[in-house]
């Protein structure tokens, strides 16, 4: 099945990216994808412009009139959040329960000892579905910490992204998440437009490495 339909990991001018929300939409609706999350960081994550609630709920307002003009595609409403050392997500304002999608992410450097660390504290907590581009931030990487992490993944059904933006360093941690029965999605994490819906490397290792990528109603539920 192509699964280069999805586009789960998308920036608008509401946080770093460049782009409206009309704009993403239209360029998505022309590649003919079927789902695409605008996912934006709010303040105090990293990459965040504003806060507050008026702030995230004009946002919304704009995401639901899109999703009006445009039947055909799903469009959710997401957050990026930052995982600190200690596991703890940084707050959005009005809880991350009114969004449909979060992907919590590393935005610090870090070896992989503290990585796994805060990574299993945080799973714990299960207030996200998505580990974003999980090693962009990694200074290093040691096999037994990737073990750690992969199987907390496992054990919580968060999934493990395949990010558009950073290049993947450590493919052997993706074997390890594999075995485990660690579930995936794929974002271009795009913050231009032109970005929108560039999946195919990500599709590719995918199907190359026989990855399975979990369908969007299946991405465990925000409590
Ligand atoms: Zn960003
Ligand atoms: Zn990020």
């Amino acid at each position: 099945m192509s699964r280069g339909l999805e586009d789960l990991h998308i920036h608008s001018n509401y946080s770093d990216g460049d782009s409206s929300i009309d704009e993403i939409v239209q360029r998505a609706a022309f590649l003919k994808l079927k789902t695409i999350a605008i996912i934006d960081h709010f303040w105090p994550s990293v990459g965040s412009r504003k806060a507050g609630k008026n702030f995230i709920e004009q946002r919304r307002h704009e995401i639901e009139t899109n999703r009006i003009d445009y039947p055909n595609l799903t469009i959710l409403d997401g957050a990026e959040v930052d995982i600190q050392s200690n596991g703890d997500l940084n707050p959005v304002a009005g809880g991350l329960e009114q969004f449909d999608l979060v992907i919590g992410s590393f935005h610090w450097f870090t070896d992989s000892t503290r990585w796994a660390s805060a990574l299993v504290k945080a799973l714990r907590k299960k207030e996200f579905q998505i580990l974003g581009h999980w090693d962009a931030y990694l200074s290093s990487y040691r096999e037994e910490d990737g073990r750690i992490a992969a199987e907390a993944l496992a054990e919580s059904g968060i999934a493990v992204e395949l990010n558009g933006r950073y290049p993947i360093e450590n493919t052997r941690f993706l074997d390890m998440a594999k075995s485990l029965g660690c579930v995936f999605t794929i974002g271009s994490d795009s913050h231009l437009v032109n970005r929108v819906g560039k999946l195919d490397f990500q599709t590719k290792l995918a199907s190359s490495m026989e990855l399975q990528i979990i369908q969007l109603e299946k991405l465990r539920q925000l409590p």
